[in-house]
């Protein structure tokens, strides 16, 4: 079996320093690389090793392969995990990293290469047995088909971006008489944002919740689920608050959707962390779509699962068994994480700057996964995300109060944050009982105005 020495974290920020933390607690040296605007960034820092992999903008730097292989041989690593975003669900990354005879952290190239395309996801998750939105069997051709389908589905109906991702490319067409316009609108979005304009068709959902599951496979026909996780507040169809359990999903309701992902998994053999995302309305579970790769809000399920989910990606990325069977796998608690964006809370305009004083939470069941450091300047080029906080309690009543003392004790100086927006949701009743779905969040900021 291939034991992993030293590993080249393809990525900055919070999660460049989750993955480092994971790698020193196993004992493995880490190599961190920047752009020139991170040379003072605590992934950097703390790593044993650093490389410059180019200039600020992400397309220069992060993702530029051709530097990242180039540090990854200097320095002799002889793996690489590419955390979320930038590399991480680029099939062609990966078979480049493989290529080079380094280990990938990550799913085989070939699933990420299906699941990245949302049409073949689509198909894919249908023939593995996963309940889909209805909608189009695969790309649609023009809006005479559009027409001719939505009219079966019924209006409201969704044109979505086959390459899609961040919510973008994506129209919701009310009536007939707008079809021709909002489709061609899609298309040409969808070919300037991913130089692809493919599109396809699903019912819209009127109100749903967005739950999922997270998944890990051994790559040899093995996979757990480790429960849902609630994603449901967002704007802009971007997560600002994740909670696990879901308020909504019973333990039979879990157990029984879990099972039909984590044989889904298995059937694929699928290697590695991966996310089923559903939209959930009324009882049922609807496929949207499956990423390949760690997401932001795992330490959720790391908080209810007791389990370690980098250190599981890295075990199975040397071909070690899964850690845990499903029977082994036991829910505990409730836990919530809260994202904090160096952002005007009402506004949400970006506001990077001079880090003038910092001061983390803790104390009981309280996590920060940040990059901050006091004098630290947040750089305007990448993620608005300054930091995670997440915290656990017995019951998600318990998390609450919890979570309400860590936001008083978090101090973070020279710029607008979203803390006081967290602060503010807290204080909501409907938030209080979990009585929320994927427009609530929106609704209700509107209503602060
Ligand atoms: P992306 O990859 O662009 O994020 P997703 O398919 O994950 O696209 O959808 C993002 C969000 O858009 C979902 O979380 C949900 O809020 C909304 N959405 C997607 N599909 C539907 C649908 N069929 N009906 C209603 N809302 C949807």
């Amino acid at each position: 079996m291939p034991e992993i020495k030293k590993l080249l974290i393809a990525n900055r920020g919070e999660i460049a320093l989750r993955i480092h933390r994971a790698c020193h607690e196993m004992g493995i040296k880490t190599v961190a690389v920047h752009s020139t605007a991170d040379a003072d960034a605590m992934h950097v820092r703390l790593a044993d090793e650093a490389i410059c992999i180019g200039p600020p903008t992400a397309a220069e730097s992060y993702l530029n392969i051709a530097n990242i292989i180039s540090a990854a041989e200097i320095s002799g690593a002889d793996a690489i995990h590419p955390g979320y975003g930038f590399l991480s669900e680029n099939a062609k990354f990966a078979e480049i990293v493989e290529a080079h005879g380094l280990i990938f952290v990550g799913p085989k190239p070939e699933h990420i290469r299906t699941m990245g395309d949302k049409v073949e996801a689509k198909r894919t998750a249908g023939a593995l047995g996963l309940p889909l939105v209805p909608g189009s069997d695969g790309a649609l051709t023009d809006s005479a088909e559009a027409k001719r389908l939505a009219r079966d589905i019924g209006y409201p109906v969704l044109i979505k971006a086959a390459s899609g991702g961040g919510g973008r490319g994506m129209k919701v067409v009310p009536t007939e008489d707008e079809m021709d316009t909002l489709m061609a609108q899609a298309g040409s979005e969808a070919k300037a944002a991913f130089g692809d304009a493919t599109v396809y068709m699903e019912k819209y959902l009127g109100n749903p919740r967005h739950i999922e599951f997270q998944v890990f496979g051994d790559g040899n026909g093995n996979a757990i689920h480790l429960g849902e996780r609630d994603c449901s507040l967002q704007r802009r169809h971007q997560k600002v608050l994740e909670e696990a359990p879901s308020p909504i999903i019973s333990a039979e309701e879990r157990e029984r959707m879990g099972g039909i992902v984590a044989k889904a998994m298995a059937d694929m053999g699928y290697r590695g962390a991966g996310t089923i995302e559903f939209l959930w309305e009324n009882g049922e579970f609807y496929f949207i779509e499956m990423n390949t790769r760690l997401q932001v809000e795992h330490p959720v399920t790391e908080a209810i699962t007791g389990l370690d989910l980098v250190r599981e990606q890295i075990r199975i990325a040397e071909g070690h068994p899964l850690t845990l069977r499903q029977e082994d796998v036991v829910f505990r608690g409730h836990a919530i994480e809260c994202r904090i964006n160096a952002e005007d809370p009402r506004t949400f305009a970006p506001s990077p700057g001079l880090v003038k004083q910092y001061h983390a939470p803790g104390g009981m069941h309280v996590r920060v996964d940040s990059g901050l450091y006091a004098g630290y300047k947040v750089p305007p080029y990448y993620d608005s995300m300054i930091a995670k906080l997440i915290v656990y309690g017995t019951t998600r009543q318990g998390a609450l109060r919890r979570l309400r003392r860590a936001l008083e004790e978090f101090v973070i100086e020279g710029m607008k944050t979203t803390i006081p927006l967290h602060q503010a949701l807290l204080d909501d009743p409907e938030f209080q009982q979990g009585d929320y779905t994927i427009k609530w969040l929106e609704e209700w900021l509107a209503r602060q105005q």
